[in-house]
């Protein structure tokens, strides 16, 4: 992907598509679960994106809208084989409450037959446009749980870095109504950049804001860098006229611009994530705040390899079998 393709203003195109599956296994850092993301691509044009490679050209631009999406996720879940269901992230590779949500709700539907079968949830968003479905999340509150992806309080810099996603006041806003509806709530200040968003100053104002409005939760994790990241990191770098911010990447990093092809993420030094880290666990201490994610049940499924939903009911979805 070229850099232009990423920092265009214009806001990209949608197109519906039919999808082979929707839920899928995912094991990060030892840790396993499943994933549903119902569009490919992303409104929210985040520099520092993970979810960009060579085969999403298009990412930023054209948003694809997984229009079977409801119908595969119940006949995935009406296939299961194991006699557990962990916990579903929604969404791992795009913002599930990004625009595109308004005009085909395919995250409010899947919300709908994951709490048909009692599955538990948790969704990743950095939009205000969730508070459409508050009342849908709130009456699952016992078993779900809303990660916000919150990188700087500082509008001038978020412009730069995230320039399609919403204000943070606003989110902030939202977040309150899910914080007072019972709806548990984590901050994810993730990524974390140096010389960026990393000041205690920028730590701290995200800490008291959640503070405020009663969020328990928060997480947090360090910036890494592939090539196509790094490309677009230099470009808010020289943007937003940071002295020497080359070099103090490529020394924390441990790499030489450019950075060539390299599929692998690079992580920051050891010295500097610890003194960001231990940081953040302070500040959190001193606010009484947690460190991490709420814990939510797993699924457990009995004899039957058929799962049934909780009223039990026969849909048009058991003949497609
Ligand atoms: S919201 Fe998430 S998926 Fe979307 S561009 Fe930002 S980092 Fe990528």
């Amino acid at each position: 992907m070229n850099l232009s393709s990423w920092y265009k203003k214009s806001a990209p195109l949608f197109t519906a598509k039919e999808s082979k599956s929707i839920l899928h296994d995912f094991f990060v850092y030892g840790k396993e679960g499943l994933t549903i993301n119902p569009y490919n691509g992303c409104h929210h044009r985040c520099g520092y994106c993970y979810a960009t490679y060579e085969w999403s050209p298009e990412f930023y631009d054209r948003i694809y809208a997984k229009i079977n999406a409801t119908d595969l996720l119940y006949k995935q879940i009406r296939s299961w084989k194991k006699n557990i269901i962990n916990p579903v992230m929604i969404a791992s590779a795009t913002d599930a409450y990004q625009p595109a949500e308004l005009k085909y709700s395919l995250t409010r539907k899947c919300v709908e037959v994951l709490q048909e079968f009692e599955i538990p949830y948790y969704v990743f968003t950095k939009s205000s446009l969730i508070e459409r479905d508050l009342e849908l999340h709130k009456r699952y509150s016992n078993n779900c749980f809303v990660v916000w992806s919150i990188t700087t309080n500082n509008e001038k810099i978020k412009r730069v870095i995230e320039p399609g996603t919403p204000p943070s006041k606003s989110v902030f806003r939202v977040i309150e109504k899910f914080c007072k509806s019972g709806i548990k709530c984590v901050i994810n200040i993730d990524p974390i950049l140096p010389l960026i968003t990393d000041s205690a100053e920028d730590i701290s104002s995200i800490l008291d804001t959640a503070n405020d409005i009663g969020v328990e939760y928060v997480s947090g994790a360090i910036l890494r860098l592939r090539y196509d990241i790094w490309e677009r990191m230099k470009y808010i770098l020289q943007t937003l006229k940071i002295d020497n911010s080359i070099k103090f990447y490529e020394k924390i990093f441990k790499f030489k611009d450019p950075i060539i092809n390299l599929k692998i993420n690079l992580n920051a030094e050891r010295e500097y994530s610890v003194s960001i880290m231990k940081f953040l666990e302070w500040e959190l201490e001193k606010r009484c705040m947690k460190f991490g994610y709420p814990k939510l049940n797993i699924k457990k499924i009995s004899s039957s390899s058929f799962i049934k939903n909780k009223k039990n009911m026969v849909s048009l979805v058991d003949f497609m079998k």
